[in-house]
């Protein structure tokens, strides 16, 4: 370990900074752990806790390596030690703007500013909001957007999953482990989930589907107690009796704090070409960020190590290193 903790080969100064990675998810890590091998003078910059949406993920089976699947918490574990093994600077810092000075980006964090040649932007996704009443004032009183922090509240007891696609049915099925009765309210009569999720899912004794269904208003005095469902067909409204509601309707990119420098598609995500390097020379983007991602694990891994190795090129390129 000790022969990767000396920065001597470093390709530039200690006060501009060769990569700047946002995001400490799968895909920062990973950016992390090739920009440190390649002895660049790189720092991850993290604004809440190492691992992004694996951190929510109850178990991944998907995961190549792990043929017994791995939680999302282990699995985040793993990578963050191991960019601590290659001694990445890992920094818990919110960075605020990025904009271009000539050859370098400055990014702003409060009255701080960093000078980078170049960035790699990792800071995925956040989950959406329902925006529906009660949603906001029950939130961590009953309503929530992680099974995997929350679920083990629910033993013995009935809870709703809103949403249709893998995060809805995956933590769906990992609810079953506590709850009595998890009914899954999606707004078609179709799950988008992946089939073999479906199946799970659709065989489970204690799942029950709500189909063609909304959530309307969550009840409850101190804690979630009802839910207003409505029939998307016919309109009508009826009560469901819930202790919790876990609300999985999809998520939207970070990415306001670059929203005036790079390129972003029609839902705010950093369009990149086939090396992650985005409209602006030097900036990169991996993992659920950017356009066109298939929002897994192992793409976001595979996004932060080309991102990495192609910021490295660039850089060579540009100064001959
Ligand atoms: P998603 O695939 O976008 O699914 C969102 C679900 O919420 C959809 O079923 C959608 O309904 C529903 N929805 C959206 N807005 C709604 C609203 N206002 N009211 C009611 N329902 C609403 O999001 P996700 O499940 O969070 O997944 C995000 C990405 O991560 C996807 O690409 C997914 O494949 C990936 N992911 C993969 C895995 C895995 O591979 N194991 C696990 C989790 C997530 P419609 O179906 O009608 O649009």
């Amino acid at each position: 370990m000790e022969k990767y903790q000396s920065r001597k080969e470093s390709i530039v100064s200690e006060d501009i900074r060769d990569m700047v990675i946002i995001g400490g998810g799968p895909a920062g890590l990973t950016a992390g752990i090739y920009a440190s091998r390649a002895r660049m003078n790189v720092v991850l910059f993290e604004k809440g806790a190492y691992g992004g949406q694996m951190l929510t993920t109850a178990h991944l089976e998907n995961y190549p390596g792990f043929p017994d699947g791995i939680g999302g918490f282990e699995l985040a574990d793993l990578m963050h030690r191991q960019a601590e093994v290659f001694g990445l600077p890992l920094q818990y810092l919110s960075v605020d703007k990025i904009r271009k000075e000539e050859d370098l980006f400055v990014l702003e964090s409060g009255s701080d500013e960093i000078r980078t040649k170049t960035v790699v932007i990792a800071t995925g996704a956040t989950p959406n909001k329902m925006g529906v009443p009660g949603e906001e004032r029950l939130t961590g009183r009953g309503v929530s957007y992680c099974a995997t922090c929350d679920g083990a509240l629910y033993r013995d007891r009935t809870v709703a999953v809103i949403g249709g696609g893998d995060s809805a049915v995956e933590e769906a099925l990992f609810l079953t482990r506590f709850a009595d009765s998890v009914h899954i309210v999606h707004r078609r009569d179709q799950l988008r989930a992946v089939p073999l999720t479906t199946e799970r899912a659709l065989s489970n004794d204690r799942i029950k589907m709500e189909w063609n269904t909304v959530l309307t208003e969550i009840l409850g005095d101190e804690e979630v107690r009802e839910l207003t469902l409505e029939d998307v067909k016919t309109g009508k409204t009826r009560q469901l009796e819930a202790d919790g509601v876990f609300i999985y309707v999809g998520i939207t990119p970070l990415t306001s704090f670059v929203a005036d420098l790079v390129e972003l598609d029609e839902s705010g995500y950093i369009v990149t070409d086939k090396a992650m390097a985005s409209s602006v020379p030097g900036l990169y983007a991996a993992g659920d960020v950017r356009s066109d991602s298939i929002r897994q694990v192992s793409s976001a891994v595979g996004d932060g190590a080309t991102a990495a190795f192609h910021a490295y090129k660039y850089l060579e390129e540009k100064s001959g290193v």
